[in-house]
């Protein structure tokens, strides 16, 4: 008997497998048709293919949201301009900015030109080789930014496209189809039902969340539409408000690509695998890609100072030396997002987390467990010592990058760490010192600090009193950009 019905039961179902349609090939037939609409509603096929060179000057206002002085809204609004150039014949990139933000001033370039590839600071007159030039990556932001851009690539690699649903939203309905660019986690597009242009695409990226981009006031260039207005949100947070002034197809991006003759080349910008510095007996400083934590070494446990992105691998990256000490504090050094990261790090490891008291309700919600979170909040200094060490965390703010800030001072080594307010490049001229730099240096003077060694949240190179005068005092040169 139960044999039979089994039976019965795999002929039916093979019997509907049979006659309904296969779900992929519907959904890829779907999601080309909505691709082929889109394609024409950008200007066609073949005006799409003739794009050569996209020139956009811009004007931008960066919504500084969770990485403001204060750690509450209303967030610090900061201004930039620049330019942004690609060649897809000769895989040419350039993105110049200039503006400021957080208390730093920046004047600056890339430039993905093959083995001509240069990281460009006008600020300190210098143009630093890329090592690993890559032109995908790079060049990414302002392709996903650049709606003709985007829908030519969708067209190209239409095999990876997928229609996910059709959804209401402002008064329109959109068609939504996901692909996958050359690098990089899957986009949803989003189509008006009724132009079958682009207004709307969305990514999650690991460590940032839901980026959602906007595209608006749309203007025919030769014949293909391009956005005058762009917007970019943050998990629901306004990001970015960026008008694009002018917008050239096929104009020649030569002088955009040339490198100013009168930039002192600087040293190589190259890979930064993790790796462990030993900065003092005990003291190791653990990082790699721009993300950097000091562990002290206590007698009994271990102090780790800084929350930037990677602290599990950091930690792995001590018990090669440290076996069995227990992680008794991680100090955060201020509220900004990247800088809270480590903290479920922290709390899986039963530590303390030391943060300013002005942080509390920051490190509160970067914690993923928050009943097993162990706070200890500071307003001005707290001491940890034992018979052998002295680690004093220090409230040095405000500076113009944070109300307030967590410095670590080991005054016996002469050893201090600090985040965003001094980072030297891991190689090569030191550029001139911006706001945050100034207020820091300031900051030190006023706490009776005089550190031999300055570690950075966010360089491997340990800086010294005498690079940080010589940036203070370096004058801006300002060259070859307005
Ligand atoms: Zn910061």
């Amino acid at each position: 008997m139960k044999l039979n019905a089994s039976l019965l039961l795999a002929g039916v179902l093979s019997a509907s497998l049979v006659c309904a349609e296969n779900l992929t090939e519907k959904n890829v037939e779907k999601a080309q048709a909505i691709i082929a609409a889109a394609v024409e509603a950008h200007g066609g096929a073949e005006r799409l293919e003739s794009i050569n060179t996209v020139v956009i000057e811009h004007e931008t206002e960066n919504v500084a949201t969770g990485q403001s002085r204060k750690a509450a809204p209303p967030w610090d609004r900061n201004p930039a301009a620049g330019v942004d150039a690609i060649d897809l014949e000769n895989d040419l990139f350039v993105t110049r900015n200039h503006g400021n933000g957080g208390g730093f001033e920046f004047n600056n370039a890339t430039v993905i030109n093959g083995e001509e590839s240069y990281q460009l600071n006008y600020r300190a007159g210098t143009a630093a080789p890329i090592a690993e030039p890559d032109f995908n990556t790079t060049s990414g932001p302002f392709v996903r930014v650049t709606p003709a851009l985007l829908v030519r690539q969708l067209s190209a690699r239409a095999q990876t496209a997928r229609y996910m649903d059709d959804v209401e939203s402002d008064g329109r309905t959109y068609e939504v189809i996901s692909f996958s660019m050359e690098v990089g986690p899957a986009i949803s597009m989003y189509f008006d039902k009724e132009t079958h242009q682009l207004y709307r695409s969305e990514r999650i990226l690991p460590n940032f969340g839901l980026v959602e981009y906007r595209f608006t006031d749309y203007k025919s260039v030769d014949g293909i539409p391009f956005n005058q207005k762009f917007e970019l949100f943050l998990n629901g947070d306004e990001n970015m408000v960026r008008r694009n002034l002018k917008t050239k197809v096929n104009a020649s991006i030569d002088n955009l690509i040339k490198i100013d003759s009168r930039l002192e080349r600087a040293a190589a910008i190259t890979p930064d695998p993790l790796s462990r510095q030993k900065i003092d007996e005990g003291v190791y400083l653990i990082g790699g890609t721009g993300t950097y934590a000091m562990f002290v070494e206590m007698d009994d446990y271990i102090v780790a100072v800084g929350g930037t992105a990677g602290i599990p691998e950091r930690i792995e990256q001590l018990r090669e030396v440290v076996l069995d000490k227990p992680i008794k504090f991680g100090v955060v050094t201020h509220h900004h997002f990247d800088h809270v990261l480590g903290v479920p790090a922290y709390v899986a490891e039963g530590a303390t987390v030391i943060a300013s008291a002005a942080h509390e309700a920051v490190v509160r919600d970067a914690a993923e467990d928050s009943d097993a979170l162990k706070l200890k909040t500071i307003d001005d200094r707290y001491v940890i010592e034992d018979k052998n060490r002295r680690v004093e965390i220090i409230d040095i703010g405000p500076t113009a990058h944070s109300e307030h800030l967590l410095v670590a001072w080991l005054p016996k080594e002469g050893i201090l760490f600090q985040a965003d307010h001094f980072a030297l490049p891991a190689n090569g001229t030191i550029p001139p010192a911006g706001s945050s730099t100034k207020t820091f240096a300031g900051a030190l003077i006023e706490h009776g600090i005089d550190p031999l060694k300055i570690l950075a949240a966010h360089s491997p190179r340990v800086g010294t009193m005498k690079e940080l005068r010589t940036a203070i005092e370096k004058e801006v040169v300002t060259v070859g950009s307005k």
